[in-house]
């Protein structure tokens, strides 16, 4: 296929944040694209009547916006990218977990494709970023968010869906990590928070955190864990 990929920072940013939107939700709105890039939805419907001139995205205003296939490629390449610097940061040069989402928010759109290629071996051809996000989300297994889980079910982290600092310290301080085990004790009634056990630990959380934990079902080794439902990861139309 041949797609000009050569896009500003600025149209990868975007391109970015709706393939992340696409793969966790069916319909991604102008609001949800403005909540996650902190920018008014103005500009951001603005952005969007560009891209679709440009043929990177279908949108209509009130329908949801679409990649098309160009703006996948651009989206997917940066979603990559983005990992792959969280890692060397994380993993290498030891910033805190916390702080690499933003340390490579700018760096992600600078680099050549043979540094990407040089980064990807020398980091051993991770699949996750620290917080969980794949690599490839065409290859990511099914996950679900934690406010789905019904009580009783067992389940790992797979993802921390925020990548904000304020998020990802709070989660960390509780050790909701990637790869982490918990079980759904119960939830409070009237819609209250759900009660998630972590090690020895019970806390209440509330839907603006559940929502933002995505796990799948704990591993056959793992026991007494029931069978969990999960959805498939929606697939945007093309
Ligand atoms: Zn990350």
């Amino acid at each position: 296929m041949n797609v000009d990929l050569a896009v500003s920072a600025n149209t990868e940013e975007y391109l970015e944040w709706i393939y992340r939107l696409s793969k966790e939700q069916d319909r991604v709105t102008t609001t949800d694209l403005a909540r996650k890039m902190k920018i008014s939805p103005a500009s951001v419907t603005g952005m969007l009547k560009r891209l679709a001139e440009q043929g990177l995205i279908h949108y209509q205003p009130y329908r949801g916006i679409a990649l098309t296939e160009g703006g996948r490629l651009v989206g997917a390449k940066i979603i990559r990218r983005h990992a792959l610097l969280e890692r060397l940061l994380y993993d290498v040069l030891g910033l805190p977990w916390h702080k690499v989402d933003e340390a490579v928010r700018d760096i992600e759109h600078y680099i050549t494709e043979e540094v990407e290629e040089r980064l990807a071996h020398f980091l051993g051809y991770p699949t996750t970023c620290p917080h969980g996000e794949p690599m490839d989300w065409e290859l990511a297994a099914a996950s679900t968010r934690l406010s789905q889980l019904e009580a009783g079910k067992t389940a790992v982290i797979s993802r921390i869906g925020d990548e904000s600092p304020e998020f990802l310290q709070y989660v960390e301080s509780l050790g909701l990590l990637p790869g982490a085990h918990l079980t759904v004790t119960g939830r409070a009634p009237f819609n209250g928070p759900l009660l998630v056990r972590v090690g020895d630990k019970e806390y209440p959380l509330g839907d603006g955190v559940t929502r933002n934990i995505w796990v799948h079902r704990a591993s056959v080794a793992d026991t007494d864990s029931e069978p969990l439902d999960t959805e498939p990861i929606a697939t945007p139309a093309a």
